[in-house]
C-alpha cells in the first residue's frame, strides 16, 4: 500500500553525503552565536541574530509553521495537525541559551567557533542544548520537505533563559498556554541520555522525572570576642559541626513507582555552596552561615526536606531556613508510560539506537525548564539520543564540549521519527 500523503514514514531516513553535511554545518551555524544567558542580566543580540539564521537556513521550517515570540526572545513554533483529531498536542522543547564558556584559552577549539574536526562538532551548546534545537527544526524541515502532514498539533518550544531558571521564556510560554487553555500530552525536552555503565554496557535512559531544586540557610551564633581566648562553643565550630552532620545523614527513600525503583540519582543530596563568617582574622564571629543547595528526590517534598535538616542541626544550636527566591522548584510528578507519547518516544528510541544498547526509564537530578512546562502537561520526558561517554552528565558545561556527528544526526533521526509516531 502507498503510504497516504500524511503517512509517510521515514523509517529509514535516507541522507546522501551532502544532505548529511549541510545538516551538519547548519548546526554548527547555531554554534557560532553566544547565546549565554547570566543571572546578573545578558545581551538578547545574539538570539535574534541566532533566529534571523534559522529563518535564512530552515526556510520552510518559518514559512510554513506559526512563529510567536515570547519574553522578547524564546521561539514558539505551531504546526498544526491536519485534522480534527481528538488527541491533544505534542510538545518538542530545547533551550536556546547557553552557560558561559569560562576562559576560551583553556578550550581546545573556540567555544563558538563551530569548528568541524575529528568527527566531531565543538562548542558551547553542542549538547546542552542546540542539538535539541537544531535538531527539531531539522526533523520538522526533513518532514515538510518530504510533504509529511502531522495528524495532531505539534509545538517547538525554545526558551532563552533556561540555565538561569526559565523565569523569562517557559514561564512566558507557558502562560500563553494557560491563557489559551492548550494542554499538551506530553513534552519531549532535555535530561535523559545514552550512558555508558562501568560494566561495559550501553543503556537509553528517559527520565520520566525530575529532582527539585531548594536551597537553604544554616546560621550559628555565637558570642563576639577575642581569637587568643576562644571559648568551646565558636561561631564557625558549630556551623562546621552542623554541615558535617547533615552530609553524613540521608532521608529516608520515597516510595516511587517501580518502574524507577532502581534508578540512579533517587536520594536527595544536600551540597553546601557558600559559607560566610568572619571580618577579622584575630575576631571570633558574632555570626556564620553556610548556603545548603539541596535536590529533593521526587516523591518527597521541599517541605520535607526542611524538616529533615531542621532535625539534623536543630539540636545543634544551628538555624535553617529556606530561601525563597523564586528558584525553588518542588520534584516533578513521575509520568505515565502508558501512554500514545511514550509509546512512541521508546519505538523511535530502540530504532535509531545501536542493536545492543538498553532501555530503561530514571530520574533526572537537576533541574531543567521541565519544570515551568509541567503546568501544560501531565507527562514530561527526558531525552536525546546523546552518549555522555565517560564524563557523564559533567560533558554538559564542560570545557570543550562536543558532540560527535553520528550523535547529531541521530537526534535529528530520532526527532524525524518520534514526530512521526507520535502524530500517526
Ligand atoms: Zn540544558
Amino acid at each position: 500500500m502507498l503510504p497516504t500523503e500524511h503517512d509517510i514514514f521515514l523509517d529509514e531516513l535516507k541522507l546522501s553525503r551532502e544532505d548529511e553535511s549541510g545538516i551538519v554545518s547548519r548546526f554548527a551555524g547555531t554554534i557560532r552565536f553566544p547565546t549565554v544567558s547570566a543571572p546578573e542580566g545578558f545581551s538578547l543580540e545574539p538570539f535574534h541574530e541566532m533566529r534571523q539564521y534559522s529563518k535564512a537556513v530552515w526556510r520552510n521550517v518559518f514559512s510554513s509553521l506559526d512563529m510567536e515570540l515570547h519574553g522578547e526572545a524564546s521561539i514558539l513554533l505551531k504546526w498544526p495537525g491536519y485534522s480534527s483529531t481528538p488527541l491533544d498536542p505534542v510538545m518538542l522543547a530545547a533551550h536556546q541559551d547557553v552557560v558561559p564558556a569560562g576562559d576560551p584559552d583553556h578550550w581546545s577549539h573556540d567555544p563558538f567557533g563551530g569548528d568541524i574536526s575529528n568527527n566531531r562538532v565543538w562548542g558551547r551548546g553542542t549538547i546542552d542544548y542546540k542539538c535539541g534545537f537544531a535538531g527539531m527544526i531539522e526533523a520538522v524541515s526533513l518532514l515538510l520537505a518530504a510533504g509529511f502532514k502531522p495528524g495532531r498539533t505539534v509545538y517547538l518550544s525554545f526558551g532563552h533563559d533556561e540555565e538561569i531558571g526559565g523565569l523569562l521564556g517557559a514561564k512566558a510560554i507557558v502562560e500563553s498556554f494557560r491563557n489559551r487553555q492548550i494542554v499538551c500530552s506530553s513534552v519531549l525536552d532535555e535530561g535523559g541520555y545514552i550512558y555508558s555503565e562501568p560494566d561495559g554496557t550501553v543503556a537509553a535512559e528517559v527520565a520520566i522525572a525530575e529532582k527539585g531544586y531548594a536551597s537553604f540557610k544554616l546560621s550559628a551564633e555565637a558570642v563576639q570576642g577575642h581569637s587568643s581566648v576562644p571559648p568551646e562553643r565558636t561561631a564557625i565550630g558549630v556551623l562546621a559541626g552542623a554541615i558535617v552532620a547533615l552530609s553524613e545523614s540521608s532521608m529516608p527513600l520515597p516510595e516511587v513507582p517501580d518502574v524507577i525503583k532502581s534508578a540512579n540519582w533517587l536520594q536527595t543530596t544536600f551540597a553546601p555552596t557558600m559559607l560566610s563568617g568572619g571580618c577579622k582574622e584575630n575576631i571570633l564571629p558574632a555570626a556564620a552561615e553556610v548556603i545548603i543547595n539541596t535536590r529533593p528526590s521526587p516523591c518527597s517534598s521541599v517541605a520535607a526536606v526542611l524538616e529533615h535538616i531542621l532535625t539534623v542541626v536543630e539540636p545543634l544550636g544551628v538555624k535553617a531556613e529556606l530561601i525563597d527566591n523564586g528558584s525553588v522548584s518542588e520534584p516533578s510528578v513521575v509520568s505515565s508510560t502508558d501512554t500514545k507519547d511514550f509509546k512512541a518516544l521508546k519505538e523511535s528510541i530502540l530504532n535509531t539506537v545501536s542493536a545492543d544498547t538498553g532501555f530503561r526509564c530514571g530520574v533526572f537530578p537537576a533541574a531543567t525548564d521541565s519544570r515551568r512546562y509541567s503546568r501544560v502537561t501531565k507527562n514530561t520526558y527526558r531525552f536525546m539520543p546523546v552518549h555522555l561517554g565517560q564524563k557523564g552528565i559533567g560533558a554538559l558545561h564542560s570545557v570543550d564540549e562536543n558532540i560527535l556527528i553520528t550523535d547529531y544526526l541521530r537526534c535529528v533521526r530520532f526527532y524525524v521519527q518520534y514526530i512521526q509516531r507520535a502524530c500517526r
